[in-house]
């Protein structure tokens, strides 16, 4: 007899995956022999920088690292961690109490929602956003309310709409700056506003760094720990993902408050046990080592950016430039969703954009377009879709 397998509640409760129509559209155009550019990957396109990678070839042959790491990390790590965050933002923070190593931001970012929120309990999250902050809070049972980003706000929530009675029984926040999708990034004034807010309503606020090497034009996107008062009230997550070309290495740290560092630190000693040690070391020599990757990756990711961003606005669009990620947020034409938008740049000019509904309803209207492929692809989907879809109405 087979088996009656009935899911758990919690794993009923995530949201549908709403890019399954389009990944079909995709498989069958390439299965006809279409050429398809993808401008929908989040992911660098470009290797691990060559002096991260020997470490990691090196300390592979270190018996001790063969053993079970910390599942806090080792303290020459969060050390490491903790000169980074001293050198490029000026934050002082103490490696033994206010760092913890994670197996990259995402496992920290879902499983934060463990630490704090029971079920049916409020955790304010961002529409559009990046899927685990909901996904996290769904898997513990809580309720995310969704906060609207905008673009008469700059992508900023507004605070000041938030019902009363939800700021008072919210648990948690995500916010995340540089903004993935919107590209959009956020200045001192936000950060005191969200600081202020969560000691007012008793909320702990998780920030998501991911994107902060990720910027152009000579900015600098601020850490939310600079801020007066924000380890009282938060943590920041990050990794070495985005900033150095290693998203599939697997290790980030989440910083700030003692308590919240210590318990998630404690919820993943019961889960797993840490990143292999030779990871850790290769994350090191990323913190520490040469930085000169790091704004090689930023012009390349500018020059795509500005060749996207102009040949979009040739074609009726008028999109200012993101200051930081590897994202443009766009609008659809008039007459279209973003499904329908999306449908018709893969049909007619065999190219890849992501529907801004992937990243909640608010994401309504928009569409994702990823700097992740080589310039020479990049302006060749640019020609097709100048050729194919022409001049736009909005
Ligand atoms: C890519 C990304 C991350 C990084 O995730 P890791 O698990 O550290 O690789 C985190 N947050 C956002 C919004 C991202 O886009």
């Amino acid at each position: 007899m087979s088996l009656q397998l009935e899911e758990a509640q919690r794993i009923k409760n995530l949201p549908p995956y709403l890019f399954a129509r389009i990944e079909k559209l995709i498989a069958a155009k390439r299965k006809a022999g279409v050429d398809v550019i993808s401008l929908g990957i989040g992911d660098p396109d470009m290797p691990t920088p060559g002096h991260i990678i020997e470490e990691l070839q090196k300390q592979a042959e270190v018996p001790a690292n063969h053993q079970y790491p910390s599942s806090v990390g080792m303290l020459s790590y969060r050390q490491a961690v903790a000169r980074w965050y001293q050198n490029r933002f000026g934050v002082e923070l103490n490696p033994d109490s206010e760092i913890v190593s994670v197996i990259g931001s995402k496992e920290g970012i879902a499983h934060i929602a463990w630490c704090y929120l029971n079920p049916g309990d409020t955790v304010l999250v961002p529409d559009p956003g990046y899927p685990v902050y909901a996904g996290g809070a769904i898997l513990a049972g809580a309720e995310p309310y969704y906060m609207p980003l905008e673009a008469e706000k700059g992508f900023l929530p507004d605070l000041g709409a938030i019902p009363a009675d939800v700021a008072r029984r919210a648990k948690m926040m995500f916010i995340n700056y540089p903004n993935n999708p919107t590209g959009a990034v956020a200045g001192e004034e936000f950060y005191q506003e969200v600081i202020a807010f969560a000691r007012e309503n008793n909320i702990l606020i998780c920030h998501d760094a991911a994107y902060s090497e990720m910027s152009y034009d000579g900015y600098k996107p601020p850490s939310f720990l600079q801020f007066q008062g924000a380890i009282d009230v938060g943590i920041e997550f990050h990794s070495v993902s985005k900033s150095y070309n290693m998203t599939g290495w697997r290790i980030g740290w989440a910083a700030g408050h003692p308590a919240v560092v210590e318990a998630l630190g404690r919820l993943k000693s019961n889960i797993d046990s840490g990143q292999f040690q030779a990871v850790q070391y290769a994350a090191i020599k990323g913190l520490t080592g040469p930085q000169d990757d790091v704004s090689k990756m930023q012009k390349i990711y500018q020059e795509r950016r500005d060749i996207l961003v102009d040949a979009l606005n040739g074609m009726g669009w008028s999109l200012t430039k993101p200051k930081a990620t590897f994202y443009v947020w766009a609008p659809v034409p008039a007459g279209h969703t973003s499904e329908s938008f999306a449908e018709l740049v893969l049909e007619k000019a065999g190219v890849v954009i992501t529907p801004g509904t992937g990243y909640g309803e608010n994401g309504a209207g928009f569409f994702r377009i990823a700097l992740t492929v080589q310039k020479e692809r990049m302006i060749e989907a640019l020609e097709r879709m100048k050729q194919n879809i022409g001049t736009v109405k909005f």
